[in-house]
């Protein structure tokens, strides 16, 4: 069935509603929303209802229904659970040619109400054809995160702004061309500043188009997360469906960028250590090119983009070249590591502080505070420590850390193919060689890292030096990979 949707002006137009129970009383609140003049019929009526005859904003006929309450109405609803009286409905509607709703029956039902997802003056509708109104439903859950909630007010700034817009842009084409680029920047501007302001500032904007000056482009730093899409920030997913370039780097997942916009201009700048990368100003030069021409760039950086993410610099670098920009967070290996493998970063009984840290040159080990690290009942996180592992066993042990400190090492950490290794201090610079542990990997040190036996709950269970030589019953096939 395929239906033809409308949205209908219902403001002072008479509907009648058949059913007085809560399901009645829902459509009627709605209807009355929308300024509708509602007349009920049903022999009797829920609290609700009642209050709402009290206070005259509905007319009741306490009576059973009968084709007569037809007269002069526009719409009918009909919401009782007693498919007869709702039959009767529909038969003394479609016998004056009235559009009739049968509440969940579309055999009945000449017409459906959609579910919507409310913004202010916006409404999204969704209907299925009454062929799966679970699916709707579902749908409108998922299009009610994804859609900011200030969305609504961006509508009202258009609404309000409007008459001035075609003034300044009366060529519709132009007018088009507009609105495609400006409407997220204004979102953003509509969100967090007062009417007026963000008046002023689509004013503006049109002003400067219709001027022809040059568009105003914008930079997005984001944080995607450490691999599974699950923890893009919604602040991130609504960047990218409305990015026109996206630089991300190696560590953002394949799967991240697929939630891009679909034609939006995606550029690898990925660097890893010691491999093929793109220069820190090359990145530069393309961030400032993009938004240089007017666009929305969307710097997608693994993780968060100020932890160990160069985003700082990336940002002054913008400030210096007056380009416009802001930041979304993201899940950072060390939370996203540890929640995926099972260990609390602090715990009442074992560590009462964390610390982030890398170590993945020698100077940067050399800058290290090795005394206050070697401290018991603290967590470390260590991004890019494994290669140094040596250096790092060697220096904490020199520091008075026991050499039985237990540590756990996260490969493609949130990844489907993420091993936990678990060891301490003392062999753990041979466990990580034998099993090749290979970058992204995040070393964590502390006593919360035993934890991870009971607590794990993604992927293969903790590989540990004994379960090296005899498969884990869990994972008897990935353990296996993993040493040979
Ligand atoms: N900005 C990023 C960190 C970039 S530094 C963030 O906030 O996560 C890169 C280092 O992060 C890697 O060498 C590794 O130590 C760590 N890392 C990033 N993603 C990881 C993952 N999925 N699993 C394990 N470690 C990861």
């Amino acid at each position: 069935m395929s239906l033809y949707p409308i949205f209908v002006d219902l403001r002072g137009r008479p509907v009648l509603v058949v059913g007085g129970g809560q399901v009645a009383a829902r459509k009627v609140e709605r209807l009355l929303v929308a300024g509708a003049k509602v007349r009920l019929v049903a022999p009797a009526q829920c609290n609700e209802l009642l209050q709402r005859q009290a206070r005259g904003e509905i007319e009741v006929l306490a009576t059973a229904f009968t084709p007569e309450a037809l007269h002069n109405q526009i719409l009918v609803v009909a919401a009782t659970s007693d498919l007869a009286v709702n039959r009767a409905v529909a038969a003394a509607a479609a016998a004056r040619g009235m559009l009739v709703n049968v509440v969940d029956d579309p055999q009945l039902s000449s017409f459906q109400v959609p579910a919507v997802i409310d913004r202010g003056p916006l409404q999204i509708a969704i209907s299925s054809g009454g062929s799966a109104p679970v699916l709707s439903r579902l749908l409108r859950a998922r299009l009610e995160t994804v859609l900011p909630p200030a969305l609504g007010k961006l509508a009202a700034v258009l609404e309000r702004c409007r008459g001035a817009v075609v003034a300044l842009l009366p060529d519709v084409n132009q007018r088009r061309r507009w609105y495609e680029r400006v409407l997220d920047s204004v979102g953003r501007v509509a969100q967090t500043a007062a009417p007026d302001i963000a008046d002023r500032t689509l004013l503006e904007d049109a002003t400067r188009f219709a001027h022809s000056a040059p568009a105003r482009g914008h930079v997005s730093l984001v944080g995607a997360g450490s691999g599974d899409p699950d923890l893009l920030t919604l602040g991130g997913l609504r960047a990218l469906q409305s990015a026109d370039v996206i630089l991300h780097d190696r560590l953002v997942g394949a799967g991240v960028i697929d939630l891009a916009r679909r034609d939006a201009l995606r550029i690898a700048v990925g660097k890893c250590a010691g491999g093929e990368s793109i220069a820190q100003d090359r990145i530069h030069e393309l961030m400032l090119e993009h938004a240089r021409a007017g666009r929305h760039v969307v710097r997608l950086k693994g993780g968060d983009p100020f932890v160990f993410g160069r985003g700082g610099e990336e940002l002054e670098f913008l400030v210096q070249h007056g380009i416009d920009f802001s930041v979304v967070p993201g899940v950072t290996a060390a939370l996203a590591c540890a929640a995926y493998a099972g260990i609390p970063l602090t715990h009442r009984d074992h560590a009462q502080s964390v610390r982030f840290l890398t170590a993945h040159c020698a100077d940067s080990i050399d800058t290290l505070d090795w005394a206050a690290l070697a401290d018991d009942r603290q967590t470390l996180a260590i991004y890019m420590g494994v290669a140094g592992l040596g250096r790092l066993r060697e220096r904490l042990l020199a520091h008075g850390r026991k050499p039985e400190t237990p540590l756990a090492i996260v490969e493609n950490g949130s990844r489907p193919d993420q091993r936990v290794v678990i060891g301490n201090l003392n062999h753990i610079v041979e466990l990580s060689r034998d099993l090749a542990i290979k970058s992204p990997a995040l070393l964590i040190i502390g006593e919360v890292t035993t934890l991870a036996q009971r607590l794990h709950w993604f992927g293969a269970a903790p590989i540990t030096r004994d379960t090296r030589r005899q498969p884990n019953r869990h994972c008897e096939e990935a353990n296996d990979a993993a040493i040979q």
